[in-house]
């Protein structure tokens, strides 16, 4: 590592509290010498109090990019020159791109979720998604396979502190898409079975399944899945969830969230190099494995 670093080499940061266990510095520096190529990734704790001087720092020192996560991904937007178009619809930035010093927020959450299921030999253009979920990662996802092409979202949230950020999402798809979504409360099974059913693909993009609602499930039993449809987790720890293995029993295909995570930094590294990251060899180096 030391012998790669030049007067040349180009900064690449990750901005977030807490970070320090995330695994995107030691996937994008691997891909980054795979490649050849002179940037260096490093994490920094910034949190909001410390974002707006943050992101000065980045143009005083014109690094490259930056990848944004909580707690900062819904301010950092305020302190950029433009969004995507995926960016302003979500309301929020996981990747920033200095061109000339114009900052540009970007969101690759949901883009990595549909590059994951290409990258599985899943089309979902034109079809239907069932979803659960009105956080960011099910924001993200409900609006990039919006944007993309997906016919009809059915949304399924509980009614906490996320139920109006699902109205909003909805609104907004209907409003500026060609897409068709609808919100129904995840308490109601009946309806939950019902779009299930008529749906191509179910995608849980709640917490439920992960620590600390760790062997929860947000569908019920068995039955509501039928082997044709495509069963995805976002969640990743545990790699194995209850709703998964209900699924999978049930003779479904089914993927776990680390495709997402490995495809949401993919989008990023070429938003910064312009170059693909080298996908075969990361899942090697990172053991990723996500059916
Ligand atoms: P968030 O806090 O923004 O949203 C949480 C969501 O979970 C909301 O929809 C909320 O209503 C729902 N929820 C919480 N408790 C619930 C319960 N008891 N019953 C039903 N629903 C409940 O979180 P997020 O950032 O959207 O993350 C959601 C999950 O996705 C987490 O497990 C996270 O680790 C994972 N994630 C994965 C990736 C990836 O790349 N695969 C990316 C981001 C997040």
């Amino acid at each position: 590592m030391a012998e790669r670093i030049t007067g040349h080499t180009e900064l690449i940061g990750l901005m977030a509290y807490p970070i320090r266990h995330s695994s995107s510095p030691a996937m994008h520096n691997e891909a980054f010498a795979y490649l050849g190529l002179d940037y260096a990734y490093l994490a920094f704790e910034v949190d909001n109090s410390t974002l707006e001087d943050a992101i000065k720092g980045f143009r005083a020192l014109k690094m490259v990019g930056s990848n944004v996560s909580m707690p900062n991904k819904t301010v950092v937007g305020q302190y950029l020159d433009k969004l995507s178009p995926a960016a302003e619809l979500c309301g929020a930035v996981n990747t920033i791109v200095n061109e000339d010093g114009v900052l540009t927020g970007h969101i690759t959450d949901g883009i990595g979720f549909m590059q994951s299921l290409k990258d599985n030999d899943i089309d979902v253009i034109g079809k239907k998604m069932t979803i659960c979920g009105a956080g960011g990662a099910a924001t993200a996802i409900e609006i990039q396979a919006a944007l993309d092409g997906v016919k009809e979202i059915s949304i399924f949230n509980v009614h906490d502190k996320f139920w109006d950020n699902a109205v909003e999402t909805v609104k907004k798809i209907n409003e500026r898409t060609e897409c068709k979504a609808a919100l129904y409360d995840l308490d109601d099974k009946d309806k939950l079975k019902e779009e299930m059913d008529s749906s191509f693909i179910f995608v849980n993009g709640t917490g439920v399944g992960m620590k600390p609602l760790e062997g929860m499930s947000v569908v019920p039993d068995q039955s509501f899945f039928r082997p044709e449809l495509i069963v995805v987790d976002v969640p990743y720890a545990p790699l194995e969830t209850k709703m998964r293995t209900m699924a999978k029993e049930a003779g479904c295909k089914t993927m776990n969230g680390l495709g997402m995570m490995l495809f949401q930094g993919a989008a990023a590294f070429e938003l910064w190099t312009g170059k693909q990251m080298p996908i075969e060899h990361m899942k090697e180096v990172l053991n990723i494995k996500y059916e």
